[in-house]
C-alpha cells in the first residue's frame, strides 16, 4: 500500500473512516497493483459532509474577500512547494507520465487557485439609478456546491471546481471518481494546512450512487459535474428537481481541421498532443483530425514517424512519454474500439495493439487514416491514444461536417491563412477553440462546452456568474405613492 491515505475521507477539517462503506481499491495502472484500499462514504458521512458544508458556508459568506484569497494564495504556495510529490502521487493515482503530472495536473490546479484568489476581491454589483429612487446588486454566493470529478484530471477538477466556488465564498463537498480518490485529499489537507476554515472543502469517496445521494439532498445548492455525456445527464436531471444550479463539463468528439497551408510539422504536433496527451483520456481532444487532401500523405508520412519515436514506458520514469491507460476496463474499451475501427474500413498506420508491460493497460499509441464521418470511430468518444485521421476537400465541406455531430466541447483548425481560421472558427459549434494551437487551457480562460458537451463554464471570469447569484435590492428614496 505504496499511497494509503490517512483514511477514505476528509470531513470538516479532519481525516474519518467508516469501514461499513464498500472497499474501493486504487489501482497502479502501470502495474495493476494495488497501492491503497478505501472504502464508500455510507449515509452517516455523506450527512456529515453536507451538515459541516451548510454550517461552515454561513459563516464563510461573512469573511471579506481579500480574507478569503489569503488563505487560497497560502494553499498555492503549499501546492507549489510540494509540486514533486504531489506529482509522484498523481502519476500513481492516474498512471499518467511524471512529465505530464510536474507540468500540467496540480500546477494547473494551483493556477485555478491564483487566477481565483486575485478575482475574488474584485467581485462587485451594480448600481442601476431610477432618479430619486436606485437599485443595487449584490452577488452572493450559490451555497453548498457538490463537486463531482472525472479520472482523468482529478486533482486538477477538484481545484478547478474548488478554487471559484471557495473564493467567492461557497462551501464545496467533492467526490472524485472512485478510480482516481488520492489527489483530492491531499488538496483537503492542504486547504486546512492553509487556513481554511474546517467544513469548506470536504472529500467523500464513492461510486456513482454516493454522487446521486449528494446531488439530491435538500443541503445541496449546486453541482458541478466533469464527466461523461450520459452520467451528465443523469446528474442534470436529478439536480432539476431541487431547480439546483450546476455546470457540466461533459464529453465531446471534437475537430481539428488542418488545412494544406498549414506547417505540417507544427500541425502534426498537435494532432499527437491532441490524442496522446495523458494517453488520450483528455475531453477536449481532437479526435476527428481533419486533414485537407494536398497535404494528407505528407502528414500520414511524419506522423507516422513521430508516433512511433513516442516513448512508452512506466510513468514514474523521467524520459516517459506515454503511460497506461487508467483501469482494465478503459483498456478493453479501447481496444473494443480499434478492432472496430479495422472492421469498418479504417487503415491502421500505427500501432493498433496492446503493449504489455508490467501487466499494465497499455495500448500503443494508435492512427487511423481514411475514416469516415459514419464509423464508430468518427462519431463515439474513445478516450484512449487513438487518431483517427479524415480526409477533406473544401472548406464549407470540413465546417458541415465538423458540427454533424451531437458534442460542442471543443475545435481547433490549422492555416497559414488567418483570415480562414477566424472564419472557420467563426461556423463551428464548439465551446473551447484553437487557431494554430490545441488543447492549450490556460485558467485565465473560460473552458466549457456547447450542445451535448455541457452547460456553463469554468474558469476565467465566466466562472464567477456560475458560482455567485444576484440579489437585486430596490432601495426606495421618497414616499410610497400607493393608489388606494
Ligand atoms: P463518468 O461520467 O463515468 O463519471 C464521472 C463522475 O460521476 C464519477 O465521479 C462518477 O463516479 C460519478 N457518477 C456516476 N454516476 C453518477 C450519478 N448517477 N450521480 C452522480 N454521480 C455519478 O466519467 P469518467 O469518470 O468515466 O470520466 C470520463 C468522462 O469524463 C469522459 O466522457 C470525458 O469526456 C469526460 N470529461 C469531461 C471533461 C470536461 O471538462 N468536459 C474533462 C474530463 C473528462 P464513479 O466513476 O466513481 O462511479
Amino acid at each position: 500500500m505504496i499511497a494509503q491515505p490517512k483514511a477514505s475521507h476528509f470531513v470538516d477539517g479532519a481525516y474519518v473512516e467508516d469501514t461499513q462503506g464498500a472497499k474501493i481499491e486504487v489501482i497502479f495502472p502501470a502495474t495493476g497493483e494495488v497501492i491503497a484500499e478505501l472504502h464508500e462514504a455510507t449515509p452517516s458521512i455523506v450527512d456529515r459532509a453536507l451538515a459541516s458544508a451548510r454550517r461552515a458556508q454561513a459563516e464563510w459568506a461573512r469573511v471579506r474577500p481579500v480574507e478569503r484569497s489569503r488563505i487560497l494564495r497560502r494553499a498555492v504556495d503549499l501546492i507549489r512547494e510540494r509540486g514533486e510529490e504531489l506529482a509522484q502521487l498523481e502519476t500513481l493515482d492516474t498512471g499518467k507520465p511524471i512529465q505530464e503530472t510536474r507540468v500540467a495536473d496540480w500546477p494547473s490546479g494551483a493556477d485555478a487557485l491564483e487566477f481565483f484568489a486575485g478575482l475574488a476581491p474584485t467581485v462587485t454589483g451594480e448600481t442601476v439609478p431610477l432618479g430619486q429612487d436606485f437599485v443595487y446588486t449584490l452577488r452572493e454566493p450559490v451555497g453548498v456546491c457538490v463537486g463531482i470529478g472525472a479520472w482523468n484530471y482529478p486533482s486538477q477538477i477538484a481545484c478547478w471546481k474548488s478554487a471559484p466556488a471557495l473564493a467567492l465564498g461557497n462551501a464545496m463537498v467533492f467526490k472524485p471518481s472512485e478510480v482516481t480518490p488520492l489527489g483530492a485529499l491531499k488538496l483537503a489537507e492542504i486547504f486546512v494546512e492553509a487556513g481554511l476554515p474546517a467544513g469548506l472543502f470536504n472529500v467523500i469517496q464513492g461510486r456513482g450512487a454516493v454522487g446521486a445521494a449528494l446531488v439530491t439532498d435538500p443541503r445541496t445548492d449546486k453541482v458541478s459535474l466533469t464527466g461523461s455525456v450520459p452520467t451528465g445527464q443523469k446528474v442534470y436531471a436529478a439536480a432539476a428537481s431541487g431547480i439546483r444550479n450546476v455546470t457540466m463539463e461533459l464529453g465531446g468528439k471534437s475537430p481539428l481541421i488542418i488545412f494544406d497551408d498549414a506547417s505540417v510539422e507544427d500541425a502534426v504536433g498537435a494532432a499527437m498532443l491532441a490524442n496522446f496527451y495523458s494517453t488520450g483520456q483528455i475531453c477536449s481532444n481532437g479526435t476527428r483530425v481533419f486533414v485537407q487532401k494536398g497535404i494528407k500523405t505528407q502528414f500520414l508520412k511524419r506522423l507516422k514517424e513521430r508516433a512511433e519515436a513516442i516513448t512508452l514506458g512506466d510513468p514514474r520514469k523521467d524520459d516517459t512519454q506515454l503511460g497506461p491507460l487508467v483501469s482494465a476496463a478503459q483498456l478493453d474499451k479501447v481496444m473494443g474500439y480499434v478492432e472496430k475501427a479495422k472492421s469498418e474500413g479504417g487503415t491502421l498506420v500505427t500501432g493498433g495493439k496492446r503493449a504489455p508491460m508490467n501487466d499494465g493497460f497499455y495500448v500503443e499509441p494508435t492512427v487511423f487514416a481514411d475514416i469516415t464521418d459514419d464509423m464508430t470511430l468518427a462519431r463515439e468518444e474513445v478516450f484512449g491514444p487513438v487518431m483517427a485521421v479524415l480526409d477533406f476537400e473544401t472548406e464549407a465541406e470540413v465546417i458541415g461536417r465538423a458540427n454533424a455531430t451531437e458534442f460542442g466541447l471543443a475545435a481547433g483548425v490549422f492555416t497559414a491563412d488567418l483570415a480562414r481560421g477566424h472564419r472557420v472558427i467563426g461556423q463551428l459549434q464548439a465551446g473551447t477553440c484553437w487557431i494554430n494551437a490545441y488543447n492549450l487551457t490556460p485558467v485565465e480562460a473560460p473552458f466549457g462546452g456547447m450542445k451535448m458537451s455541457g452547460v456553463g463554464r469554468e474558469n476565467g471570469r465566466a466562472a464567477v456568474e456560475h458560482y455567485t447569484q444576484v440579489k437585486t435590492v430596490y432601495v426606495g428614496m421618497g414616499p410610497v405613492d400607493a393608489p388606494y
